[in-house]
């Protein structure tokens, strides 16, 4: 279904018409970028894919831009060893990030959102967008859940370890939310795997650490957490987008 409005557009049902007047008026797009990687038991390997791509919809909605189409593979190097995980190397994430980045800025766009829901991803995203601004004119925004631990103060579960969690209570409320026929909680599980500094100063990935493929505590997730975080982590991440497009750099 062709998703048109005056202030979002979806690139891949549009024609190139009604992108370069999309463009003319509005030069700013929307990059979701996803994963296809294990997910526990219970949940699909396209779940960071399915996530970016209602959030770059629903923050579009709510702000501004030309919604690309998903990339649904990203770097995963740390679920090599799990069938069905598909990773891209860390040079050729950079290269795809700014092969796209230099189609947009031949297009006229001026600014673009990467809008990431897997953990692994901002950082090649970081280093690519520090080479393109020294070719481009595009200034780059990079989102992967903003004050996430604001939003998930009603959680009834502990986050793994800082910014690392994986399959658990927020991506399963998530899901459950947005796509509820993909989940089979049957199957849901909580796992804690132990925190080493092993893990922290050397190559040990996380998939070697777990039974299960879940680092928290996928069994207390809920479809009314998940459409409540998803609505505060969209509002969260339009208002930055809103305020980077307001500001001169
Ligand atoms: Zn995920």
């Amino acid at each position: 279904m062709k998703q048109l409005s005056n202030n979002y557009i979806d690139a891949a049902t549009s024609t190139w018409q009604e992108c370069r007047d999309f463009l003319r008026c509005h030069p700013f797009a929307i990059l979701p970028l996803g994963a296809t990687e294990q997910h526990g038991l219970h949940l699909p390997q396209n779940t960071d894919s399915l996530i970016a791509e209602a959030l770059a919809l629903q923050v579009g909605r709510e702000s501004v831009g030309m919604i690309l189409p998903t990339i649904p593979i990203g770097y995963s190097w740390v679920w090599r060893d799990y069938p069905g995980s598909l990773t891209f190397s860390f040079d050729t994430f950079r290269a795809v990030i700014k092969d796209i980045v230099v189609s947009l800025d031949r297009n006229g766009c001026r600014a673009l959102l990467i809008l990431t829901t897997h953990g692994a991803n901002p950082q090649p995203i970081k280093y690519a967008s520090r080479e393109l601004v020294d070719h481009t004119s595009i200034r780059v925004l990079r989102a992967f859940y903003p004050n996430l631990s604001q939003i998930m103060t009603d959680a009834d579960s502990t986050i793994w370890q800082n910014a690392n969690f994986h399959a658990e209570e927020f991506e399963t409320s998530l899901m459950l939310y947005l796509h509820p026929n993909l989940v089979d909680m049957t199957k849901a599980v909580s796992e804690y795997p132990p925190y080493s500094l092993a893990y922290e100063m050397s190559t040990l990935p996380m998939g070697a650490l777990s039974e299960s493929g879940v680092f928290g505590d996928a069994t207390v997730a809920t479809a009314e957490k998940g459409e409540r975080w998803f609505n505060l982590c969209v509002a969260n991440i339009a208002k930055v987008w809103k305020e980077f497009l307001d500001s001169p750099k």
